[in-house]
């Protein structure tokens, strides 16, 4: 008799968007007259820039010629984009990575979630609360928890990111192996200065810990002040896996591309004590598992390299940050406190109430969907996130509608 793995029954049995989604239906199909607008899931509004559809046009051209055609890439991805990669993002930062420490995939999705997959089963995992739910949900398949009690999973360490920390939770006590951290964050916003993380690094050296670090929003730092990689702090090649990705930097979320930094010099331990360089594992894994990622959209990737590129790019993270400010303006105005929305493309409003209760209020009296903070973790109770993708019209529309709502 096959039998299933049972770990996956101990995960919540409605996700969260599947929830809204179901809340959402019945609202619209009673009312069908009412239109809604979508502030809730960090999906992206605007076409791809110019830069990147001229790419993957020529590139389609390419492989309609037998002369240029391309069949299976290189796993790890093209020379191309792993050498712009190194070039622009970390070498121009004053950070040391190779390109081919660089593995392209599909999306930070897929390598936030498989990147468990090297680790042994029983190390300890310290993930932030709130943050993107996929760091717990993946752990928990993979047997690495106990069942959940009161929405928290037996055997995480949870680092709480509450108005008390600024959301950025410092480091525990208590050892851990495997630690999350996502800046800027999902959902709150929230970013680390390099002192903040530099502690994160030290705390890993102290402890053999590995830094799972995910920057899929870095594009939307404006602050000097904030580091827009782990690399940044010395030692972190050390410790550290940094994850990004082109969804939201240029609106890649529907053509996927990403990337994953596994630095040569990053070790952890097998059984006998002995280091095992994270690299080859990694490397082992996606040769194993992926045929990588599509000629055309790696080279619509490399696109946002090139100076056009750069700046079209540039203008659709400046065009949803105008989105953001306007939001935490309209939160202002009403009294709420929020934080997040200056160097990312989401604002954590502390709503003081229970968030389905806010999530339902907002879409009975002002049709507007946004996301309650409690499906992000327990400390997300008493919020809720405003994505800021979206066309300025909707965003202008929205606000005026909750402001009515909440006069
Ligand atoms: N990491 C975080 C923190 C995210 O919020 C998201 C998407 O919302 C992702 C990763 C997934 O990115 P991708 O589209 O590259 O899979």
């Amino acid at each position: 008799m096959i039998r299933i793995n049972e770990n996956y029954a101990k995960l919540n049995a409605s996700y969260l968007f599947a929830d809204i989604a179901r809340r959402v239906g019945a609202y619209a199909s009673a009312h069908p007259d009412k239109a809604l607008i979508r502030l809730g899931i960090g999906d992206v509004t605007e076409p791809l820039p110019a830069a990147c559809v001229e790419a993957l046009h020529a590139a389609a051209d390419e492989m309609s010629n037998r002369a240029t055609f391309k069949g299976y890439g290189p796993e790890q991805g093209y020379a191309f984009l792993r050498e712009l990669i190194s070039r622009h993002d970390y070498a121009d930062r004053g950070c040391r990575i190779e390109p081919d420490e660089i593995f392209i995939s599909d999306g930070a999705k897929s390598d936030t979630g498989n990147i468990q997959e090297i680790f042994a089963a029983d190390i300890r995992l310290a993930i932030p609360d709130p943050v993107y739910p996929v760091y717990v949900d993946t752990n928990v398949m993979a047997g690495r928890t106990g069942p959940a009690a009161d929405g928290r999973f037996e055997g995480i360490l949870y680092l709480e990111s509450t108005a008390s920390n600024g959301y950025v939770p410092g480091v525990p006590d208590a050892p851990a192996d495997l630690v999350y951290l996502c800046f800027p964050n999902n959902p709150t916003g929230a970013v680390a200065t390099k002192a903040q993380l530099a502690e994160w690094v030290a705390y890993a050296k102290r402890n053999r810990a590995v830094i799972l670090f995910d920057s899929a929003y870095e594009a939307y730092i404006r602050d000097p002040a904030v580091a827009h990689s782990i690399y940044e702090v010395e030692g972190a090649r050390d410790v550290a896996i940094e994850f990004r990705s082109f969804s939201k930097t240029a609106g890649f979320t529907g053509t996927r591309c990403a990337y994953t930094v596994v630095p040569k010099t990053l070790m952890a331990w097998d059984s006998a004590g002995r280091p095992q360089a994270l690299h080859s594992l990694w490397n082992r894994r996606q040769t194993t598992k992926t045929n990588g990622v599509s000629y055309p959209v790696q080279r619509a990737a490399a696109a946002t390299y090139t100076e056009a590129g750069m700046s079209q790019t540039r203008g659709l993270t400046d065009f949803y940050l105008g989105n953001a400010r306007l939001i935490r303006a309209a939160m202002a105005r009403l009294g709420l406190a929020c934080v997040g929305g200056e160097n990312a493309p989401y604002i954590w409003v502390n709503v003081g109430r229970d968030s389905w209760e806010f999530f339902d209020l907002l879409l009975e009296k002002a049709q507007v969907v946004c996301t309650p903070g409690a499906g992000f973790g327990r400390c997300g109770e008493g919020h809720v996130r405003i994505s800021a993708f979206n066309s300025r019209e909707n965003v202008e529309t929205a606000l005026g509608r909750i402001g009515a709502a909440l006069r």
